[in-house]
């Protein structure tokens, strides 16, 4: 059976840490979004704000379950974002209350990144390095103008930007940001593409094993695939790319990359894997004797009715109206079961056909997939892995795989490739066609 990472619960090595990243993000938010909404001013870009949590509580911050420092950065701007992005504050909250357990992803990537699941699948808890931490913090203002003129932007949308730290434990940086992947539907196929080849192939002979590994660029060329937008759509989408790309490339960033899923229609949810995960999933109890007990369904798995779902999100909605500061430990320790669908998503271009960007024919009728595309892994500046490079240099005698690619010839590399595969069916057909012409 697929699942989607494995749940973190009490008996997780990462508990306490993921407890305390919802508990703290719990606090800030609320305590941000309670006040009444303001302008801007150039000091949010800087702010950044400490808290101490304790069993015992204390006149600023709530009673904990764990003790361990919380550190809020620019609030005030991320709230902002997230209301550019359009989320809904209570929902957001509901999604990361610190009752539900998330799932952990391991370590996709070679960073040593952990990525967390808030439980309904909506977000995406990150840890960064520190490195990457000050880089968001130095370009966070170009990233909010960059939002706010073009609402659309393929690039990640970062929601929030943290860090906890538990006693004698190091310090971890994390940011909040949108799965890309929708919790209703199946992603069938996922690719990571960054227009490069130089060891940019996932062993074909290990999706046996792996059936939803995430590809690569010579995977996908080798499927000979396409982002099967007609003229219209593949205009509004190249045209966002481009000016995406262009931000990186004078942030000078690089190593990031275009990641692809894609929905085929044909054969619809059959798979269904989500709310079979939510199976395996459960809720935490409110103190650590709470215990979850043998693993499986048991009695767990109700699923709270659309009214007592609709009845905690108006109870949240409330408190934040309030100025309350919202109690760490709430009555219902269910989330809503049921995958639902980020409407509010749908304002925006490239998540409006079902949470994602269908593709098209020439005459711009539907086609068969839906896209769900976003440029992710934007926080590697240019000048950190040249430091890299530097302490690297003395180890390898191929310099090729080591050496950087400076951030505009990786920015136009990304763009051509993007562009070269973004091709309706009826021009991948005449190309063919014509090469088989003598
Ligand atoms: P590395 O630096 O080694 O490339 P990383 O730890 O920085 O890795 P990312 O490149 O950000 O990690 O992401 C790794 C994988 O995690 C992606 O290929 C993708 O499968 C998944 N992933 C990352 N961000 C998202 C997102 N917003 N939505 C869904 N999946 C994501
Ligand atoms: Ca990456
Ligand atoms: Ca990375």
């Amino acid at each position: 059976r697929v699942v989607v990472g494995t749940k973190v619960d009490q008996h997780h090595v990462n508990w306490v840490t993921a407890y305390n990243m919802l508990t703290g993000i719990r606090f800030t938010v609320s305590r941000t979004n309670a006040k009444l909404d303001r302008a801007l001013t150039d000091a949010d870009f800087d702010a950044k704000h400490k808290f101490s949590f304790d069993i015992t509580g204390n006149e600023l911050t709530p009673s904990a379950k764990y003790d361990f420092k919380f550190k809020d950065y620019a609030p005030w701007v991320f709230r902002h974002l997230r209301a550019k992005f359009k989320l809904d504050p209570a929902d957001y909250l509901m999604s990361l209350t610190s009752k539900y357990i998330l799932s952990e992803l391991g370590s996709p990537g070679k960073s040593g990144s952990f990525f967390y699941f808030s439980r309904d699948y909506k977000y995406i808890i990150k840890t960064i390095h520190h490195a990457e931490h000050k880089f968001l913090r130095k370009i966070l203002k170009e990233y909010y103008s960059h939002v706010e003129q073009n609402p659309n932007t393929l690039l990640s949308q970062f929601y929030g930007l943290h860090r906890v730290k538990i006693p004698y434990g190091r310090k971890i940086h994390f940011v909040v940001m949108n799965n890309l992947f929708p919790p209703h539907r199946d992603i069938h196929q996922t690719f990571d593409l960054k227009g490069s080849t130089i060891g940019r192939d996932f062993k074909e002979e290990d999706l046996e094993k792996n059936p939803r590994a995430t590809l690569k660029d010579l995977n996908w060329l080798r499927r000979d695939l396409h982002l099967e937008f007609g003229s219209e759509k593949k205009r509004i989408f190249f045209e966002q790319m481009e000016r995406d790309v262009h931000l990186l490339q004078k942030l000078k960033i690089m190593d990031y990359s275009m990641l692809v899923g894609i929905h085929d229609l044909q054969k619809g949810n059959q798979e269904n894997l989500r709310d079979k995960t939510l199976q395996v999933f459960q809720p935490g109890g409110d103190s650590p004797s709470d215990d979850v007990g043998p693993s499986g369904p048991g009695p767990l798995t109700r699923t709270p009715s659309k009214l007592e779902t609709a009845r905690k999100a108006r109870e949240l909605r409330q408190m934040v109206k309030q100025e309350k500061p919202i109690p760490m430990g709430q009555s219902s320790s269910r989330m809503p079961d049921t995958m639902e669908e980020n409407t509010t998503k749908r304002d925006f271009i490239f998540y409006s056909d079902d949470g994602g960007f269908r593709a098209t024919h020439e005459d711009n009728t539907p086609g068969d997939e839906i896209f769900f595309l976003s440029i992710i892994d934007c926080l590697t500046h240019y000048g950190t892995v040249k430091k890299l490079e530097h302490f690297w240099k003395g180890l390898s005698h191929d310099k090729r795989l080591i050496s950087p690619v400076r951030p505009e010839p990786y920015g136009d590399r990304f763009i051509e490739f993007i562009e070269g595969i973004t091709k309706s069916p009826e021009e991948v057909a005449r190309e063919a066609s014509q090469l088989s012409v003598p």
